[in-house]
């Protein structure tokens, strides 16, 4: 077999054989489909990413099999990247130095249902969990907006936040992600248990210092959800109106989003169902609380158009309110447009609608903003999702700069390195994980820009610089 990726040198059939009884996929048209996740949402992230192949797919159904990928791993001296959903828009699953892709689907059982958590395998998705847990009563207390395709272990090592965060905090909370399991790459792999602030070890660390097998996250007693989208004249009123609801705890959202009206035009399912060319607010509110809702809505004067059970929605074949809200938003825009594009922006703590408003008129007509409201340590947070129609790399700079200069921070959506975007700084914990669990940098190593200047340290050596 010669190499798919043309940058490794392995003799992938005599590595197939050595991976026997493991599922494997070696046709080149679906090892290529693996090899992608959903970085073409960036023009930039594209144009370098989309050339970038797998050599190998395995697909585990158990922890020992997984073993036998790692271990495999490890006597070939072969890359891996581990693969949940692909859902990730940083091409965080592309196998940037070729090699063995591991698609953790197969490994998707729920394990435990107890007080106040789950237990599933890594590769259960999120959307199963949410589910299962229904039939007791019970809900993820947040999932990202991709829960049919995303896995709960691709949330926990490349997501942050979702539907929930604005009541239950970001995953990296405390108490939020209780504990996981993570597989080594040795020649005798082991699972390891992380459990309580140890979980940060591992959270965010994109697949690069152990193979997640197994996560426990709280859950919250399950409530009927009305899915609402309200609708104002005005944008900052419409963002004021969500940062009042979000300071409102006896209504207790689980989601709130603003959209500006031009986005609005590229959700053709919504035509009929919200006045057109108006600002969005979109939430779900406990159906108790709907009165209260309202009262927010017209007190703010905005009109709430659509306020719909889960039976109502599915009766009237609409999409979940949440497919407009989070980087759903970006994707009703792409599947009409694919000149759009968005960048991942901070926004001033406590939010403050009249920021909003200054800035609005200083960014060009090619950037409409979108809103997401969260909590962060217990603090109301809101960041800005914006659609930016690209023209050129200098144009989104010029973007950037204008954020930055008005004090709202930019998360670069468009690089594919750890430390580019989210995480501005290296994260010497997870690197020194890395050292122990991955001792010969297998794992996704070339997704960290620090890696190769401390692979040569011990674990304590790079865990030092974290605090230096
Ligand atoms: C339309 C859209 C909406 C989105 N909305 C949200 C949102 O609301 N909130 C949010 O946080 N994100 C969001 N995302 C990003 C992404 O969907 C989520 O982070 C999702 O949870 C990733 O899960 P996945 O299974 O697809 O992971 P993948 O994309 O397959 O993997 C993500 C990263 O985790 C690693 N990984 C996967 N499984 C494992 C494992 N078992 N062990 C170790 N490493 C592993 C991979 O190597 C990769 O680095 C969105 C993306 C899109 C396209």
């Amino acid at each position: 077999m010669t190499s798919l990726s043309g940058k490794t040198q392995i003799d992938w059939d005599a590595f197939t054989q050595a991976l026997d009884p493991v599922e494997v996929i070696d046709e080149p048209v679906l090892i290529k489909k693996r090899s992608r996740d959903f970085f073409w949402y960036s023009p930039i992230l594209n144009a370098e990413l989309r050339r970038c192949f797998g050599d190998l797919v395995a697909v585990p159904k158990s922890v020992e099999e997984l073993a036998r990928c790692l271990a495999t791993a490890f006597d070939f001296d072969a890359p891996v990247v581990v693969r949940g959903g692909g859902t990730g828009n940083y091409g965080q699953s592309v196998p940037m130095d070729g090699g063995l892709i591991i698609e953790m689907t197969g490994m998707n059982k729920i394990l435990e249902i107890g007080d106040g958590f789950v237990r599933a395998q890594a590769g259960a998705l999120m959307a199963d969990v949410n589910a299962a847990l229904r039939d007791h009563g019970r809900e993820m207390c947040m999932f990202p907006s991709t829960q049919d395709i995303a896995t709960i272990g691709g949330f926990v090592a490349g997501g942050s936040s979702g539907i929930g965060s604005i009541a239950n905090g970001m995953l990296r909370d405390p108490g939020n992600l209780r504990a996981l399991k993570a597989m080594d790459v040795t020649s005798d792999p082991k699972e390891h248990l992380f459990e309580g602030e140890d979980v940060l070890q591992v959270h965010h660390a994109w697949g690069l210092n152990g193979v997640i097998t197994e996560v426990t996250l709280r859950t919250v007693p399950a409530q009927d959800w009305i899915g609402c989208i309200a609708t104002f004249d005005d944008y900052a009123t419409a963002y004021a109106t969500g940062y009042a609801l979000a300071q409102m705890p006896e209504i207790g959202c689980k989601l709130i989003s603003t959209v500006d009206a031009r986005i609005t035009d590229y959700f053709p399912r919504l035509k009929g169902h919200v006045r057109s060319a108006k600002h969005l607010m979109v939430s779900m509110i406990p159906a108790d609380q709907i009165d209260a809702f309202r009262a927010v809505i017209e007190d703010n004067d905005g009109v709430p158009d659509l306020t719909l059970t889960e039976d109502q929605r599915i009766a009237a074949k609409l999409p979940h309110v949440f497919d407009f809200s989070y980087n759903h938003t970006t994707l009703q825009v792409l599947k009409a447009d694919r000149k759009a594009t968005y960048q991942q922006i901070g926004c001033p703590a406590p939010p403050d609608p009249q920021a909003i408003a200054d800035l609005r008129p200083k960014l060009g007509d090619d950037v409409w903003m979108h809103h997401e409201f969260a909590k962060v340590g217990g603090e109301i947070v809101t960041f800005d999702l914006p659609i930016i129609w690209f023209t050129s790399e200098d144009r989104l700079a010029e973007i950037n700069a204008t954020y930055a200069a008005n004090g709202f921070p930019v998360y670069d959506a468009h690089t594919w390195q750890v430390e580019g975007g989210g995480l501005k700084n290296a994260d010497y914990r997870h690197l020194a994980w890395k050292k122990r669990m991955d001792p010969k940098g297998l794992l996704n190593s070339a997704k960290s820009m620090a890696w190769d200047s401390v692979k040569d340290l011990s674990p304590e050596d790079i865990e030092a610089k974290a605090t230096t």
